[in-house]
């Protein structure tokens, strides 16, 4: 499947029409951005680990049955995925305080909640992606009550999935934000990415973070952080497919 003509270009991917009205391709770029824009930067080889590792974590989800967006990855860059509306919703899901929930309500990061919370965030960067819920979302007719009803259930079995996942690698899923869109049918699916730009990841020994957060908050060693996360992921991925690969030979 070859890359046609250029459809968007956001802050860290390119899309690409194809051959198919159905199927774009995904291009990642080593550019970050922080801060609705304000902070720009690049993080060499963020676009190879954030799309090799949201594909690895997509095709994980999918087993689990999470439909998603996936198709197939075309190289260390690009990927083929069915092409969605995006619901302009940003689903954000946590599991420990930080960030923007921490600030908010005036509390340390760190602190685990006994069950994990979800909020949306309106995507819309002219407002800064304001805070929203779900009864302002049907008035503003950004999903129905039947699709933010499967985005919240998709939303936890994600959770519930990459928590187990990461603590087996000595990771804990702090929190993350999910995009979902609509096929040409109108079904649901996980979209965008999956990876340390949009998860906060802390090791579970050292709390040592593992994502982006190194970029926003200028703590350095950015580059080495998404190298450590997305070589546990590998590793244990990896081993995970051979033993599938075998199965299947095992089958025949
Ligand atoms: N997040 C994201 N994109 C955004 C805002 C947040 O991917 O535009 C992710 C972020 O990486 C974190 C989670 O969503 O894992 C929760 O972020 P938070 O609301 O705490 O906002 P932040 O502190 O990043 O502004």
């Amino acid at each position: 499947m070859e890359k046609k003509e250029l459809i968007y270009e956001g802050k860290a991917k390119k899309v690409f029409a194809t051959d198919d009205p159905e199927l774009v391709i995904v291009s990642y770029k080593d550019d970050a951005t922080a801060f609705n824009g304000l902070k720009k930067g690049t993080i060499a080889g963020k676009g190879v680990v954030n799309n090799r590792m949201s594909n690895m974590l997509m095709r994980l989800l999918a087993k689990k049955g999470v439909p998603t967006h996936y198709v197939e990855e075309l190289s260390d860059r690009d990927t083929l995925v069915k092409r969605v509306k995006i619901v302009p919703l940003e689903v954000i899901v946590r599991n420990v305080s930080a960030g923007s929930f921490a600030k908010r309500y005036g509390v340390e990061e760190g602190i685990p909640f006994d069950r994990p919370t979800i909020e949306f965030s309106y995507k819309c960067d002219a407002l800064d992606d304001p805070l929203i819920n779900s009864y302002h979302a049907r008035a503003l007719k950004l999903a129905t009550d039947e699709e933010i009803a499967t985005i919240e259930k998709y939303a936890f079995r994600v959770n519930d999935v990459l928590k187990e996942f990461f603590a087996e690698l000595g990771v804990r899923l702090i929190d993350f934000k999910l995009e979902f869109g609509r096929l040409a049918d109108g079904k649901i699916v996980l979209a965008d990415e999956i990876s340390p730009d949009t998860c906060r990841f802390w090791d579970a020994k050292t709390n040592e973070k593992l994502d982006k957060d190194r970029f926003r908050r200028d703590l350095g060693g950015v580059e080495d952080a998404y190298k450590e996360i997305f070589a546990r992921v590998t590793k244990e991925l990896d081993e995970t497919e051979k033993t599938c690969k075998t199965c299947k030979q095992e089958n025949k």
